[in-house]
């Protein structure tokens, strides 16, 4: 093989040339392939990221080795080529090799006009980001011609410099070659690309490219051409045409500019040029197919005849990204397994959510934690009653609360966003609003006045109740006023992808659902399953929540049994209908989980209507408050500590289950329940409700003479259950991971009140990224690993799942899956991301099979 390489690293770009994206970067390779293609690319050198470093450092270089590739007297032009298009990179500056005699020899070709007007493009062009002159010395307006700026514009660069424009080509070269090298090493642009994912010492490369000038009348000019709409991913021939211009990118006057197909509302390069429109297409479609992508590509056409000096992935919108790939595929263009691979999962909320628009202006009102995403517009309320009442109106409306607690909830539900001034990714607004599917933004830079039903922003601006605030839950803002949306996309682009992406998936992805209304979001998303239905929300709907606070009040067992009694109905007809919704999949229940403070007011307001409300004096509710009350009550009474010390609750919920499972089995699909124990820490714990739970279980079956199956498994979020996982599976049919409280007890860090140092932590590097909202892989993946093994070691077949707010992250689902996991659960509108995620998993493997 020859290979044609410079002395000093400069590589020609030729059919066999040692090209490559990690060497010279994604604009060189792409070029390479377009000469193998033999599309007519103007001759082009290549310089390799050590090249460009170097050239940083002030090492002199043979520019004139260069030059001589070029033959006489060239006009070039310089690109940046880094290794990822996204990770950005100094301008291109064209039309190098400008001087006085190039501008009369151009002038005499073309005419005067057009000869100035290159000439003052290159002459601004240099000033600015070579010589880093003050741009607006160098912006004209159009009371001067062409000809006059030129001369303002070498004059205004000889007062600044002290010296005539350079006419030597090889300075301007080197002095070009040099900026652009300095550019990309500067903090700022490193730290916009480091943003974009670009490690710390990505390399660029440039290419240096002769050049057709455009210029020649009519028959002459430049343009881009696409063969997509980059908002929709409709095939459709898209592109400019400029004429006498020599840069795709210049923006130019309506009067230059062509549309490229045939278009009603003005002439087109189809008109005016149709042979080098159809060729243009043709090569811009062999593009497509040879570099399996949608490319956008740049062209000139000199005196008729045309170039590709360029082309790059098509800039696109998620769903045009995603349209894109499944009509590669289905044009047999790419595999399936690439297509699948190629849709970031987490594109897809950007989709299933109505969007605030990102490109319409934003007045940042606050910004927090972006805790669940979509975007909503409604107004201001700053209490429950005031979001039902706002509902009630037919008035949307966004709940602006300090944090929430578990009386919220039906506040929540009459919201389309909610913001919170505390909390963090698993805060309690964070958790039920991703359940709900409800834009919110947690931990945001205000502060509530509620006396006065204001909010004051960081900046001093104030918003009473009433005013209309924006929820960008993707990007974590709340925003001034109503911002512009983008709505709902679920096209046959999208089923067509998540069909092949289940096809391939092997590890199951359910919903954590505890509504009916969830369930059927479950369902809509194709989940397979509930794997964690939150049965204690329940208990905050409507008049549950009197029944609620009656039984924790009850004085005696006999007076709890009464209460509890009339409760029983109420959770059988819940999970009847969870069931029948669910259609024979699986549903796992589990038992109650929340002290039981979280049913009580928690103001001397709430405690005198709630002592009205049961005739009993407000001492005797505030004694009962104050004895509930606990000083950490995270690690206090709740889950399964609650369930052994009031065993009646835990009864009467799984005789609920049971009754419910012979009601639904009836009618539809055998319902075969799984009963989920949580916070569990010890082996006895298991058995004192396992034998209370299968009692409940023989007597339904005695009193209903129906069979049923059930399946009791347990919860691991505390430390010790993981480890003690081999004991605690002898009891258990399977285990599912709630890492929202096994990263709190990991950590030793309390998911309601991390968002106050998170921020800092993570800037600082001590954490990697929110361990709430990214898997902890490390210390906390230890310890799932160590509970997945040592329960398989005891029974080999145990089910294995995570259902805590992990369980929609690509890495999570990554990291389940390795450890042997049978299925992960997540928030419902989180379920085509995990489907998603799961199946790239797969297809990554055969891919590189
Ligand atoms: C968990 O702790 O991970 C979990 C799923 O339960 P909750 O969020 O309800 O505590
Ligand atoms: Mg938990």
């Amino acid at each position: 093989m020859q290979q044609e390489v410079t002395p000093l690293g400069f590589t020609r770009i030729k059919r066999v040339a040692p090209i490559a994206v990690n060497t010279h970067g994604g604009r060189a390779k792409c070029l390479q392939r377009l000469v193998r293609l033999d599309l007519p690319v103007p001759l082009t050198v290549a310089l390799g990221f050590d090249a460009v470093h170097q050239l940083a450092e002030g090492r002199p270089i043979d520019i004139t080795a260069l030059l001589n590739v070029f033959g006489d007297a060239p006009l070039l032009s310089v690109r940046p080529s880094s290794e990822d298009p996204d990770w950005g990179g100094p301008g291109a500056i064209l039309n190098i090799g400008m001087n006085d005699a190039r501008h009369a020899e151009l002038a005499e070709q073309y005419g005067q006009d057009d000869a100035d007007t290159l000439y003052l493009r290159f002459v601004q062009a240099y000033a600015v980001h070579v010589e880093r002159l003050d741009p607006e010395l160098f912006e004209f307006d159009n009371s001067l011609t062409s000809g006059e700026a030129l001369q303002r514009a070498l004059e205004f660069y000889f007062e600044e410099t002290d010296e005539d424009f350079p006419q030597d080509i090889s300075l301007q070269l080197i002095s070009v070659l040099r900026s652009m090298a300095r550019a990309w090493e500067g903090t700022t642009a490193r730290l916009l690309r480091q943003a974009k994912g670009a490690p710390a010492d990505a390399g660029l490369g440039l290419v240096v490219q002769a050049m057709a000038p455009g210029l020649g009348g009519a028959q002459s000019g430049s343009g881009v051409v696409q063969l997509i709409d980059p908002n929709t991913g409709e095939q459709i021939v898209k592109g400019r045409f400029t004429r006498k211009s020599s840069d795709p990118a210049a923006p130019a006057s309506a009067t230059e500019t062509l549309y490229l197909a045939k278009d009603p509302r003005g002439p087109s390069l189809e008109d005016v040029l149709p042979k080098a429109y159809t060729q243009l297409v043709h090569w811009a479609q062999i593009c497509r197919t040879r570099l399996r992508e949608e490319m956008e590509v740049k062209f000139t056409i000199q005196d008729g005849e045309l170039h590709i000096i360029d082309a790059v992935r098509v800039p696109r919108s998620s769903r045009a990204a995603l349209r894109a790939a499944v009509q590669l595929a289905e044009d047999k263009v790419i595999p399936v397994e690439e297509a699948i691979c190629r849709v970031p999962p987490r594109s897809l909320t950007e989709l299933l959510h109505q969007q605030v628009d990102p490109d319409a202006p934003r007045d940042v009102a606050a910004r927090g934690i972006a805790a669940s995403p979509g975007g909503a517009v409604g107004k201001i309320v700053f209490t429950s009653d005031a979001a039902q009442a706002s509902e009630a109106r037919g008035e949307p409306c966004i709940l602006v609360r300090r944090e929430t607690a578990p009386e919220d909830i039906r506040g929540m539900h009459s919201s389309v966003g909610v913001v919170t001034e505390r909390g963090g990714a698993t805060s309690h607004a964070a958790v039920i609003a991703r359940g709900m599917g409800l834009p919110c933004v947690v931990g945001a830079g205000l502060r509530i006045n509620h006396r006065k039903r204001t909010l004051t922003l960081e900046d001093g601006r104030e918003l009473a109740e009433g005013d209309t605030l924006t929820v960008d839950g993707t990007m974590g803002e709340a925003l001034m006023g109503e911002a512009k949306m983008l709505p709902v996309v679920k096209d046959k682009w999208y089923l067509q992808l998540m069909e092949w992406a289940d096809s391939i998936r092997d590890i199951g992805v359910r919903a954590n659902a505890d509504t009916p209304a969830d369930a059927a979001v479950a369902r809509d998303f194709k989940a397979q399953g509930i794997g964690l239905c939150r049965t204690e929300h329940m208990f905050f709907e409507g008049d549950r929540l009197t029944v609620m606070r009656e039984m924790i009040f009850a004085q005696t067992r006999e007076d709890r049994h009464e209460v509890i009694a009339r409760l029983l109905p109420m959770q059988r007809a819940d999970f009847t209908e969870l069931f029948q919704i669910m259609q024979g999949q699986p549903v796992c229940i589990r038992l109650f989980d929340p002290p039981l403070h979280e049913f009580l007011p928690s103001d001397r307001a709430g405690a005198k209507e709630l002592a009205e409300a049961l005739d009993l004096p407000l001492s005797d509710v505030t004694r009962r408050i104050e004895w509930l009350s606990e000083f950490n009550p995270m690690l206090g009474m709740r889950g399964v500590r609650l369930g052994i010390t009031f065993p009646e609750i835990y009864e009467m919920q799984a005789r609920a289950i049971f009754e419910a499972t012979v009601e639904a089995s009836k009618h539809g699909d055998p319902v075969v329940p799984e009963i989920m124990i949580p916070l569990v820490s010890a082996k006895r714990e298991v058995e004192l409700v396992k034998a209370r739970v299968d009692a409940v279980a023989t007597a339904v079956r005695g009193e209903t003479g129906a069979d049923f199956d059930y399946r009791l498994g347990v919860m691991v979020e505390t430390p010790r259950a993981a480890l003690r996982a081999h004991e605690i599976a002898q009891h258990a049919a399977f285990l599912s991971f709630g890492t929202n409280d096994l990263t709190q007890m990991a950590y030793g860090l309390s998911r309601d009140d991390a968002g106050r140092f998170m921020n800092a932590y993570v800037q600082q590097g001590v954490f990697p990224e929110d361990p709430f909202h990214t898997l902890d892989p490390d210390g906390v993946g230890e310890l799932l690993q160590i509970g997945a093994e040592r329960g398989r070691t005891t029974k080999p077949d145990l089910t294995l799942g995570l259902c805590g707010e992990h369980g929609g992250n690509p890495e999570s689902i990554a990291f389940c899956r390795t450890a042997g996991f049978d299925y992960v659960s997540c928030s419902p509108f989180r379920v085509p991301v995990a489907r998603l995620a799961a199946a790239q998993l797969v297809a990554k493997e055969r891919l590189e099979r």
